[in-house]
């Protein structure tokens, strides 16, 4: 398939790449990886008239670890892979699941979450880490907490000639345990369900617990109430199968050719009960 025909910018910076979606939010497109938007264009379900090609925008690369993470937009599966492992593992664990070695590589973390696909498996991750993306856009700054980000599928909070410039993360408190796993659909890899898990214990008593998952609803979305089960509790097997149900209740399913809105409801269950139950035997 040939996409249709499109005028190119590449932009050198981010007021810039600002400045030239602002003319014509509607027809034009933001270019980052390239590995969801190009298929899209050549499958002609987006036209728009101009492409801008922020790849090359400096202040959009690179993982800063100061008072807090700040990971730029631009950053690749592939560094996130191999980055973070001693500060926030879970971005190995997440990273290693994604697509393959060519996707990693060209694939950024700001290009999945503003495309907000429903089985990317990000999403999870920044809202178990309760993060925040920070926009930036012709009225300024602004940050949006992760859990807020996604509306729908393939719908943000981001508001035309609105980018996402950076994901910021606070330092997990020590003990923090990481985990992501995910159900791949066998034939893209996307995630069915996808969760990610972040608890501390202490004298094992669960003193903080944030669960994200996605793939399930159209949105990935923070198991509030199962959060707020476990913590004060000892992770027992009674306990991780009761959150792990109330995080399969509270999800609002989608249900598809593959799977059925019942199955992924089970998966979101068996899913989170597992990588509770690896946290608490510490595997
Ligand atoms: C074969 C294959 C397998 C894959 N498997 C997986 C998988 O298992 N799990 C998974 O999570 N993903 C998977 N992906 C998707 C991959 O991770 C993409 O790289 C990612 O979804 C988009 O990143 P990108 O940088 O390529 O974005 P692009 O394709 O460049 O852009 C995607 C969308 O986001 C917008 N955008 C990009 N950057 C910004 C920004 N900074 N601010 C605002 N808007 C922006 C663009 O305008 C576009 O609408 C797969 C992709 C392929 C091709």
């Amino acid at each position: 398939m040939i996409p249709a025909s499109f005028d190119y910018v590449r932009a050198t910076s981010l007021s810039q790449a600002i400045g030239l979606l602002q003319n014509d939010p509607d027809g034009t497109k933001l270019v980052a990886g390239g590995h969801t938007l190009i298929p899209t264009l050549k499958l002609r379900l987006a036209s728009p008239a101009l492409l801008i090609d922020i790849g090359n925008i400096q202040e959009l690369k690179g993982i800063e670890i100061g008072d807090q993470i700040k990971i730029g937009a631009l950053t690749t599966h592939a560094e996130l892979l191999e980055s973070l492992g001693g500060v926030l593992p879970i971005f190995h664990q997440a990273a290693d699941m994604i697509a393959d070695p060519q996707v990693r590589n060209r694939g950024t973390i700001g290009g999945s979450l503003a495309n907000a696909d429903p089985a990317a498996d990000w999403p999870a991750v920044v809202v178990a880490l309760n993060a925040e993306l920070e926009v930036a856009g012709p009225n300024g700054r602004r940050r949006i907490a992760a859990k807020d980000f996604f509306v729908d599928i393939f719908t943000t909070a981001l508001e035309p000639g609105e980018v996402l410039a950076a994901i910021h993360i606070a330092h997990p408190v020590a003990g923090t345990q990481f985990r992501y796993r995910k159900i791949r659909h066998p034939a893209s890899g996307y995630a069915v369900v996808g969760v990610a898990v972040a608890v501390c214990l202490k004298d094992d008593v669960v003193s903080h617990a944030s669960i994200g998952i996605t793939g399930a609803a159209g949105h990935a979305f923070a198991a509030e109430p199962a959060m707020e089960f476990l913590t004060g509790k000892r992770l027992t097997r009674k306990i991780i199968e009761e959150s792990a149900r109330l995080a399969s209740e509270q999800a609002e399913c989608l249900s598809d050719h593959y799977a059925s809105a019942d199955y992924r409801k089970h998966l979101v269950r068996t899913e989170v009960a597992r990588a509770l139950t690896s946290l608490s035997e510490g595997t």
